[in-house]
């Protein structure tokens, strides 16, 4: 063990929910988290993992005056053959690792990381629920948390992992959203914290999903935030376009999210022959395919939904429908696909599924 872990059980375990439909996302926890403290002197000290409950944390804590907070989504899986799964948790601990670099965070070590995650998820497998396309989510988060209001990277931060089980995303079958592309606000720029998984990305978002929400939207599709023509991403998840065969996504500029499930599907899409482009996509481009009929599908890649397809696309007053608002052949393929790799029931040539104990 990287960093020696204590644990401390809790001696009220929480019922579990009864009616996994009722799930949702992120409104139940597990008994447990786990926390780490870091110091500039003595680096990361006292791995824990202590019953669920409130975090003391000082008044002056960075990460409530200036934001330096960053975090990671995954899933812990029940697959088939019973064991208790993760999907690329390496992938994960690195991008965590290169947002704690953009935000003067402290690195974590890579096995160290995975280590703790197998240990939380092993501990709270009984959490991880059964139902079809159920999942325990599970949160990493790393925060400055020095107890001083001096301007500069911080010298004491806290890494903690909470985990929660989440409903199936698509409980009412895979219904395609509409998306309202933002023409005012931006989520990020070249330089900033685009790349990053931290808190303010998210914060600095919420306006245009709530105008957008109000409008009779599902997310937004956030353009470039130089010339503002670039696509970048949907809402919080990655965006892919299929226009006369091929599949385009918006390159990695540094302001964009570089989503797993992103690259998880280019990976899968190219197995199957089909020509990628990372690339710059305008919405001209977008609209000027949606008018001649050679956009055939558009669809979100993230954690949470897996795929999230598109079926609607507003801009500056017009409305184009895509797919006829249905779900596209390969979104569809690449739903199932890496479901089934996720929960074991497909061949995993990759070797993206890593068992972390059995269930
Ligand atoms: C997390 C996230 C994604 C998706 O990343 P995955 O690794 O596929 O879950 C995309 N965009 C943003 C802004 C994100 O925060």
């Amino acid at each position: 063990m990287k960093y020696e872990i204590s644990i401390t059980k809790t001696s009220n375990p929480k019922p579990h929910p009864q009616d996994e439909s009722k799930l949702g996302f992120g409104k139940i926890f597990t008994d447990h988290m786990f926390l780490m403290d870091y110091s500039a002197d003595k680096g990361w000290y006292n791995a824990r993992i202590v019953p669920f409950g409130p975090i003391p944390t000082h008044p002056a804590s960075t990460v409530f005056h200036y934001g330096a907070e960053i975090f990671e989504g995954m899933k812990a899986y029940r697959a088939v053959d019973g064991t208790i799964r993760l999907f690329r948790p390496m992938e994960n601990i690195k991008r965590l690792n290169n947002s704690a670099e953009r935000l003067c965070l402290p690195q974590l070590d890579e096995q160290g990381c995975l280590e703790i995650l197998n240990t939380m998820v092993e501990l709270e497998k009984d959490w991880v629920p059964h139902s079809e396309g159920t999942s325990l989510y599970i949160r990493p988060f790393l925060y400055g948390n020095d107890p001083h209001l001096g301007v500069h990277a911080v010298s004491n931060a806290v890494f903690a992992v909470i985990c929660s089980p989440v409903g199936a995303y698509y409980a009412e079958g895979i219904n395609p959203v509409k998306i309202a592309i933002e023409s005012e606000d931006v989520r990020a720029v070249r330089g900033g914290t685009g790349y990053a998984k931290c808190g303010g990305n998210y914060a600095a978002s919420l306006r245009a999903g709530q105008r957008a929400e109000k409008n009779g939207y599902t997310q937004v599709l956030w353009l470039d935030g130089v010339d503002r023509k670039y696509i970048e991403e949907v809402g919080a998840m990655n965006v892919m376009f299929k226009i006369g065969g091929k599949i385009i996504t918006p390159e990695l500029t540094g302001s964009v999210l570089p989503g797993i499930t992103r690259k998880s599907c280019i990976e899968l899409l190219k197995d199957w022959g089909y020509t990628v482009e990372e690339r710059k996509i305008s919405v001209d481009e977008l609209f000027e395919a949606a008018q001649n009929g050679t956009l055939e599908e558009a669809w979100g890649t993230g954690t949470a939904a897996v795929v999230s397809p598109i079926g609607h696309l507003f801009y500056k007053g017009t409305e184009y429908t895509v797919s006829n608002n249905q779900i596209g052949e390969v979104t569809y393929k690449l739903y199932n696909e890496l479901t089934a790799i996720q929960w074991g029931k497909a061949e995993d040539t990759h070797g993206w599924s890593t068992k972390v104990c059995n269930g």
